[in-house]
C-alpha cells in the first residue's frame, strides 16, 4: 500500500520535483497539500500544516517543501502526531533544530529524512566510488549562479535564516561531505554582504582534511553567463572533475560515460524519494547535518566584507 503523503509549501521546487515524482511513484500517494496560498489539484487543500494534521489523520508521511526558517516548527508537530517527515534542504534553520527533530523522531519512533538533493545526482556515485582508495591533494569547489535566473523574488533567501548564496552552496557543500574520503573543517571564510540584505551574495571558503589536504570553494550568486556548478579533485591517481553539480564527471579530462538517468528531469527527485519510502519501511531516519554544520561554521567563523545594495 503506498503511504499517504501530504505536501507543505507548493513553491517551486514542490511543483517542479515533489509533485511530479510523487505522482509517477508507486510508493507513495499524495492525499493533500498546506500551503498559505497556492492550492493542489485533485486532493484536500489546506492554508497550514497544522490544519492538515487536525483535518485528514489519514496522513502518514509530509513533504515538508516551505523555506528553512519556521520548518522545524512544522516537522516538530508532524512527527508528535507519528507522521513521518522529509525535510526539503537545508533541514532546519538552525543545528540546535535540528538535534530537537532528531529526538524527536526517535521518541515517536517515526522517520525523519533530512534530504539531499544533489546526492542523487546522476555522476555522484561514480566519483564518490572512484574517490574511495585514493589520497587527495586538493579540490575546489566553483558554485557561480544567477540567483535572479533560479531564484526570482525569492526575499525569504536574503532574510535571517535564508542563507542567501549558501542556498545553492550548500548543496555543493552536500556533495563534497558525501565523495571525499576524509572529514574537512573550515579554517578561513570571506562572505559578502549587500548593504540591504541580511544573507550573504558571494563567499569563498577554505576548508583543511584531516590529512591537510586544502579544499576551496568559491560561491557567487551574481553571476551571468554560463552558470558553474563544478568540483574538481586532485588526487594521488589523477584529477577528478563533477560538472553541472554532480550530473557529468571526467577523469583527467576525459568526460566518463554517462549514466544511466543523467539528462533526466527527475534524476535526483526519483531516487530521493525511493529512499524515503525505503527508511519508512526499514523504521529508519537519515539526517545527515555536516553540510549545515559547514555553514554553519562560515557564519562563526567568516570575515564579513559589504557589497553593493542588491534587488531582483
Ligand atoms: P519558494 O518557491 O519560495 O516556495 C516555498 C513555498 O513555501 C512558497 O511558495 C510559500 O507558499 C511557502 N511558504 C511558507 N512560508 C513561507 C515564508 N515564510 N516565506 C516564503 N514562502 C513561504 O521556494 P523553493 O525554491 O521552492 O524552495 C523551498 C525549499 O526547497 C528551500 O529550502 C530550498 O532551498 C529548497 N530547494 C529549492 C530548489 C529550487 O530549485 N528552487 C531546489 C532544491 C531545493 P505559500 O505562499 O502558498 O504558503
Amino acid at each position: 500500500m503506498p503511504v499517504k503523503l501530504g505536501i507543505v509549501g507548493v513553491g517551486k521546487i514542490a511543483r517542479d520535483q515533489h509533485l511530479p515524482v510523487i505522482a509517477a511513484s508507486g510508493d507513495f500517494e499524495l492525499v493533500a497539500a498546506a500551503s498559505r496560498h497556492a492550492q493542489v489539484d485533485g486532493v484536500r487543500n489546506f492554508t497550514s500544516l497544522a490544519e492538515m494534521l487536525d483535518a485528514a489523520p489519514e496522513v502518514e508521511a509530509v513533504s515538508l517543501c516551505t523555506p528553512p526558517v519556521g520548518r522545524a516548527d512544522d516537522a516538530r508537530r508532524a512527527l508528535a502526531r507519528g507522521v513521518h517527515v522529509l525535510l526539503e534542504k537545508p533541514p532546519t534553520a538552525t543545528l540546535s533544530e535540528a538535534h530537537e527533530l532528531v529526538a524527536a523522531a526517535e521518541a515517536a519512533q517515526v522517520t525523519l529524512y533530512a534530504s539531499w538533493h544533489s546526492r542523487f545526482a546522476p555522476a555522484v556515485p561514480a566519483a564518490r566510488s572512484w574517490l574511495r582508495d585514493r589520497a587527495v591533494r586538493g579540490a575546489r569547489i566553483t558554485w557561480m549562479e544567477d540567483v535572479r535566473v533560479w531564484h526570482p523574488g525569492q526575499d525569504w533567501i536574503f532574510a535571517p535564516g535564508g542563507l542567501g548564496v549558501f542556498d545553492p552552496g550548500i548543496n555543493a557543500l552536500s556533495i563534497v561531505t558525501h565523495i571525499l574520503p576524509q572529514p574537512f573543517a573550515l579554517r578561513a571564510a570571506r562572505l559578502a554582504f549587500p548593504a540591504n540584505r541580511q544573507g550573504p551574495i558571494a563567499a569563498e571558503l577554505s576548508f583543511q582534511d584531516v590529512l591537510g589536504a586544502p579544499i576551496a570553494a568559491e560561491l557567487d550568486f551574481l553571476h551571468t553567463g554560463v552558470q558553474r556548478w563544478d568540483i574538481e579533485v586532485e588526487t594521488d591517481g589523477g584529477r577528478l572533475t563533477l560538472s553541472k553539480g554532480g550530473t557529468e564527471m571526467a577523469i583527467d579530462g576525459e568526460v566518463q560515460p554517462v549514466v544511466p538517468g543523467a539528462g533526466r528531469p527527475h534524476a535526483e527527485y526519483e531516487p530521493l524519494y525511493a529512499h524515503f519510502a525505503a527508511l519508512i519501511a526499514a523504521g529508519r531516519s537519515d539526517v545527515d547535518l555536516t553540510p549545515l554544520r559547514h555553514v554553519a561554521d562560515a557564519f562563526m567563523l567568516g570575515e564579513r566584507v559589504a557589497a553593493p545594495a542588491f534587488d531582483f
